[in-house]
């Protein structure tokens, strides 16, 4: 079995973000050399999320809104996190857009169904952040 490991690495200049990391995981699928196999992708942060969607920019403001609703940023008092740093707000998105992705390897391809894109979620931004990408199989 082979096996393959990347990371990625991130600095919005905005405190939230969408961004489509699909090529970047294609590329490392072909650099893999893997044909048959799996690949996981995960944030290695608690604040921010890898999720597989569609690439449609009324989609993220959808998620944008309803994330807000569901965690508002501000007012950060209403958060018991927000003691020396104002991120509890990151914390719940990044718990319900989720850690990782895994993505079947078929045939030296990421086997994915139809529209699904690959997505990097920054919920606490202007900051240093990575992606693991790590790739098994033969
Ligand atoms: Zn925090």
């Amino acid at each position: 079995m082979k096996s393959y490991k990347k990371e990625l690495y991130f600095n919005t200049p905005t405190r939230r973000a969408f961004i489509n990391i699909t090529k970047e995981v294609e590329k490392c699928v072909k650099e893999s050399g893997i044909k048959e196999g799996l690949c996981l992708v995960n944030a290695m942060h608690i604040t921010a999320s890898v999720f597989i969607n569609d690439d449609e920019s009324g989609l993220h403001k959808d998620f944008e809104n309803w994330l807000e609703k569901l965690a508002p940023e501000k007012p950060y008092s209403q958060y018991h996190h927000n003691t020396f740093e104002n991120n509890a707000d990151a914390h719940l998105k990044r718990t319900i857009m989720g850690r990782e992705v895994v993505i079947a390897i078929t045939d030296g391809k990421l086997d994915f169904g139809p529209w699904e894109q690959i997505f990097y979620g920054e919920f606490d931004g202007k900051r240093n952040k990575r992606v693991l990408v790590k790739i098994i199989g033969e």
